[in-house]
């Protein structure tokens, strides 16, 4: 794998495409700083180098060019503190300005650019606009894993322009080299942990695990299109009926491998989906027409906490309830918990996923496992078996 450890960046200029996708409030205060902190390690060892450091990014989901909300001037004043650098800024990420601040940028100087997305090319992959991109630069270094899975003109098509002279960030390496070590090196017995609301964007990583995984544990919204497709009562849940059919080969099929699934005993259900429904235990199986499972039971955390302790190789995607609804988040906080243990007992364990990793930081345990991936699409596709945009492009 090539990494900025392979380039010695003294007086080079690098562009380098960060996910700075950050959460902002009213005031454009960043909410929370995860994925640029992420990044600073791959900015300073290029600054440390004597380089010039280009940064590119998208932010939000902008409709129709420039909007005042997704500018990344907003970063400035984090990057210029955390930088110990005047961050200098481009109000346009192509055209003169960019041009002009890009070749007046000195050694250990830091030019950060405007949205990438305020440009429908960026998206569409757009050959002309990644050119453009490019030529501010000596060196192209991919660093945000979080877009990966996309093949878009700053994630994949840009390397084209840079033959020799591209490679990973410390991020993109970490997360591969960790996502490898599960899937590869495995220690078994491997546990998959998987949940969430739709079935539909887990099946294909599911399939995939029943060649690799000793055990899969299945909770979360998705768990009772599995047990209808069995011929259990699910009442008012949420399940997908397309997919019923699909769910029970998934379990002839893991029969079949010697892969055993875990499924809920037990459930907690409401009367409605609200914060404040009527709420009750319940067999999993046998749910009351009027009643939805919002949550994995008492019994269910048991026989999960079991099978997760007894692991040595732990992933996590997906929460077991809605873990937002305090009278749900008891599955998903003893799931969670049931994994920190597990590491502390030696076991390895990664975690991704939006809702995985708010879950993981609500119940204060980020510490406590082994990886923290900055993946959600990225590392579902990775584990899928795809090999990403953005990492092939680096890797040709
Ligand atoms: P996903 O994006 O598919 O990983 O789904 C995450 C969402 O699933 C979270 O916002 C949870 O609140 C929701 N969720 C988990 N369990 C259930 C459930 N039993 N019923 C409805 N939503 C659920």
């Amino acid at each position: 794998m090539k990494t900025i450890d392979d380039i010695n960046f003294k007086d080079k200029k690098a562009i380098i495409r960060v996910d700075f996708n950050v959460p902002l409030n009213d005031r454009f205060e960043i909410t929370d700083t995860t994925r640029i902190d992420a990044t600073l390690p791959t900015i300073r060892k290029i600054l440390n180098d004597g380089g010039k450091v280009i940064l590119m990014s998208h932010l939000g989901r902008p409709k129709n060019g420039p909007e005042e909300k997704f500018s990344l001037k907003h970063l400035l004043p984090y990057l210029s503190k955390n930088l110990n650098a005047d961050v200098k800024f481009a109000d346009d990420c192509i055209g003169e300005t960019a041009k002009n601040l890009a070749s007046e940028l000195k050694s250990g100087e830091v030019l950060l650019l405007e949205n990438l997305r305020f440009y429908k090319e960026e998206k569409k992959g757009d050959k002309n606009f990644a050119k453009k991109l490019a030529s501010l630069a000596d060196i192209y270094v991919n660093d945000a894993f979080g877009t990966a899975h996309r093949a878009h003109a700053s994630t994949s098509i840009i390397a084209d322009f840079f033959p020799g002279k591209k490679v990973f960030g410390y991020v993109m390496s970490n997360e591969i080299q960790n996502i490898d070590k599960t899937l590869k090196d495995t220690k078994r017995p491997f546990t998959a942990i998987l949940g969430g609301a739709k079935i539909s964007g887990k099946i294909q990583i599911i399939n995939n695990l029943l060649e690799k995984a000793d055990n899969i544990i299945i909770g979360g919204a998705m768990m009772f299109t599995f047990i209808k497709a069995l011929a259990g009562k699910v009442g008012k849940s949420l399940i997908e009926d397309d997919f019923i059919d699909i769910a029970m080969d998934t379990l002839n099929n893991a029969k079949k491998s010697g892969v055993n699934i875990y499924l809920p005993i037990d459930a907690v259900i409401a009367d409605e989906f609200s914060e404040n429904a009527n709420f009750k235990n319940s067999k999993a199986y046998d749910i009351p027409d009027e009643w939805m499972g919002l949550d994995i039971g008492e019994k269910t955390c048991k026989k999960f906490d079991e099978v997760i302790k007894t692991s040595k190789t732990i992933l996590w995607n997906g929460p077991m309830g809605v873990f937002e609804m305090k009278a749900f988040e008891n599955g998903t906080k003893s799931v969670a918990e049931s994994i920190a243990q597990a590491t502390e007992n030696g076991a390895f364990s990664l975690i991704g996923g939006g809702d995985s990793v708010a879950a993981i930081k609500k119940f204060n345990l980020q510490d406590k496992i082994s990886y923290i991936s900055t993946g959600g699409g990225a590392l579902l596709e990775y584990i899928e078996g795809k090999k990403l945009p953005g990492i092939k492009a680096i890797e040709e």
